[in-house]
């Protein structure tokens, strides 16, 4: 799921791809030349100091720690060189750390033409699946995600809220009718669903009907959350439409969920 959203999130035409890179780059680019500059013209000033390599590398590091990653130690190799060649040429310096950023930009940019998402070292949506770990096991009746989050867990799969099961186009058997009601105020009600071949199971019973049923614990509990009635009434025309059935007879939305606003909804959501 993650990486089908990540697909369709990036920009995927590699133009677009490539001009996002682009654009990172030009501004990294800017702000290593404007460190560069900023430390030569501070270092050129300590007339006091006669290590000014080592100085101005000093300061080049200050200057980027919040752009990137440079550690000090990095660059030892580069005072020792420069202290070798005897270079106290400030400017000579600057200038050669100039020359060498266009050419590394350049470089990067003819790297990075062409690019696209597998161009990573890894994946955009592993990254992000890794910081959703858990379990996904999704509830039988209305597709609600485990919230458990031990991924291979021991005991019943459980969710705190379960939705009107027509989000996910279930509906009341030989009917064409949405059903609007949710697993856990269903498993407290006379109602069955029906499984495989015509076998109807009372919904009190649900676990009989083997795994996946079994593999939950649905508690009964009548109260639905309103985001979930805004969330069928909002978009009543287009899951209708996504599922080519109607909220009718039992699936009918009563009026009040209708008066149910968006932000009534979303304030829930966030208690
Ligand atoms: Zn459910
Ligand atoms: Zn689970």
């Amino acid at each position: 799921y993650i990486e089908t959203r990540v697909r369709s999130h990036c920009p995927y035409e590699s133009g677009r791809f490539e001009r996002c890179l682009f654009s990172s780059l030009d501004l990294l680019y800017q702000k290593i030349l404007s460190a560069v500059s900023l430390s030569t013209q501070i270092v050129k000033n300590r007339q006091d100091r006669e290590d000014k390599v080592s100085l101005w590398l000093d300061e080049f590091c200050r200057q980027l720690t919040e752009v990137i990653s440079l550690p000090r130690s990095d660059l030892k190799g580069i005072e020792h060189q420069e202290e070798h060649q005897e270079v106290t040429d400030i400017e000579f310096l600057s200038s050669v750390m100039n020359d060498a950023l266009d050419d590394l930009r350049d470089k990067l940019k003819k790297d990075f033409s062409g690019a696209d998402l597998s161009s990573f070292s890894r994946q955009p949506h592993t990254i992000l699946a890794e910081h959703f770990e858990g379990c996904w096991e999704q509830c039988p009746f209305c597709g609600a995600v485990c919230t458990n989050t031990v991924l291979g867990h021991d005991g019943d799969h459980q969710v705190v809220f379960h939705r009107p099961r027509a989000v996910m186009g279930k509906l009341w058997h030989g009917t064409d009718h949405l059903a609007i009601d949710i697993c856990s105020s269903l498993v407290a009600s006379d109602c069955s669903f029906v499984i495989g071949d015509n076998v109807s199971i009372p919904f009190k019973k649900y676990s009989d009907a083997g795994p996946p049923y079994s593999t939950w614990n649905i508690l009964p509990d009548p109260s639905m959350q309103a985001y979930w009635k805004w969330f069928v009434s909002h978009f009543r025309t287009q899951l209708e439409a996504l599922y080519n059935k109607k909220f009718q007879g039992k699936g009918k939305i009563p009026e009040a969920w209708r008066r149910i606003t968006k932000q009534e909804a979303l304030s829930e959501l966030e208690e």
